[in-house]
């Protein structure tokens, strides 16, 4: 989702405490506990010793106000320090995890050689490769024009990766339909599902669930803080709806492209130029977005306006989703499309996917039972977006 209506910085903030400390204090008076609960809350009272259990920045506060009270402290990892599990919570390890996609894109690749290039594209922050998947008919080297559909800008928004690789793997599947076949031989479609395989990773290390949206940018030495890579691109960079706090979760980063997760797709649109339309998975509100974000502005040509209504219009009548300009949702700079669209023409969809509301089940985290719908919404207006590549205006002539 494009902004989220939470207390996400308080989130944020307690996803980089990654340890608690035990603290005891020797304080006998109320005036003395006062001194303390001005700082904190207190958990518990034995006698003249006071516990409390403090993350790292209100340690540093008792450490700085309140020395002469300490009497212990004992430091331990706790679940916002989880280990190194890459899972998803019980019920949900259907999802991708960045392990899962490395090897499902191998496995295509080994079954369809013919159609399937799994490509590397880049390295995320921690290091990490960014993978995607190169569909056509290899053997035909012609110029075909060009499609790229991407997931997970946002950590916590695991479904827009499982939705773009299903329909990735459906369309293989599919490669023996006339329509399908069809399609493989006269275009290039790219899948690159995981832009942001660290904070994805972060997210369910350990098995539960840290509602981390940015990247995991860090200054090398204190936790990460990330930056919004879906605030990061160049278009409009820097105006409302994004931030220049570090802390915030709409922080845009200190330039345009300071990331290396965003450099790489911006790196990946220029060595591919045949790339005529894009697709933005998010998640999640049930919406088809198009540019403008950062203005609310209609499109300076009145055909280019008509084309992405027509085209928006008709994949809502696949799967539902309300169609409008982004800007109408709310003004955000910075973001895929309005820097796609503006710098190189390139036609650029924002689908949040589902659930529709926050409420319920549902959210960043709709289960492992959201995951089938989602795909099923979504293949044909993928396929329809396929379709467009080699003239995007035909939707109108
Ligand atoms: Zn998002």
């Amino acid at each position: 989702m494009k902004n989220l209506i939470l207390g996400l910085a308080l989130l944020s903030s307690s996803a980089m405490a990654r340890n608690m400390n035990l603290v005891e204090f020797t304080a006998s008076t109320p005036q003395e506990r006062s001194l303390i609960g001005n700082l904190i809350h207190l958990d518990g009272m034995n006698g003249d010793t006071v516990f409390s259990a403090v993350n790292d920045h209100d340690l540093e506060l008792i450490k700085t106000h309140l020395p002469f009270l300490l009497s212990n402290i004992t430091t331990i990892e706790t679940e916002d320090n989880p280990g190194q599990e890459e899972e998803y919570p019980q019920g949900d390890e259907k999802f991708y995890t960045y392990e899962e996609m490395k090897a499902k894109f191998e496995e295509l690749q080994k079954n369809y050689p013919q159609i399937v290039r799994m490509i590397s594209f880049g390295r995320s922050f921690e290091g990490r490769e960014l993978y995607g998947l190169h569909i056509t008919n290899h053997s035909n080297k012609k110029s075909k024009p060009g499609i790229l559909i991407t997931g997970s800008h946002h950590a916590r928004e695991h479904l827009s990766t499982d939705v773009p690789v299903r329909v990735a793997e459906k369309i293989i599947l599919n490669s023996n339909q006339d329509k399908i076949k069809n399609l493989i031989e006269t275009r290039e479609i790219y899948f690159l599902p995981m832009l942001n395989p660290d904070g994805a990773m972060w997210d369910i290390r350990g098995r539960n669930y840290k509602i981390w949206r940015k990247n995991m940018r860090s200054s090398g030495t204190s936790a990460p803080y990330g930056v919004d890579l879906n605030r990061n691109y160049s278009q409009g960079w820097g105006g409302p709806g994004s931030s220049d706090r570090p802390a915030s979760d709409i922080y845009r980063g200190p330039n345009p492209f300071s990331e290396p997760e965003t450099k790489a797709v911006k790196k990946f649109i220029e060595e591919n130029d045949n790339i005529s339309v894009l697709l933005s998975f998010h998640s999640f509100s049930e919406l088809i977005l198009y540019p403008w974000g950062n203005t609310t502005a209609p499109l300076p040509s009145e055909r280019d306006q008509r084309a992405y209504e027509i085209m928006a219009e008709e994949m809502a009548k696949w799967n539902n989703y309300q169609p409008m300009q982004a800007s109408e949702l709310y003004v955000a700079s910075g973001d895929t499309c309005d820097w796609a669209w503006a710098d190189h023409g390139i036609f650029c969809f924002t689908f949040e996917l589902s659930p529709k509301y926050q409420w319920g089940p549902g959210g960043f985290y709709p289960g492992a039972d959201a995951i089938d719908p989602a795909v099923d919404d979504n293949y044909n207006p993928v396929v329809y977006l396929i379709d467009l590549a080699d003239n995007p205006y035909k939707v109108i002539e």
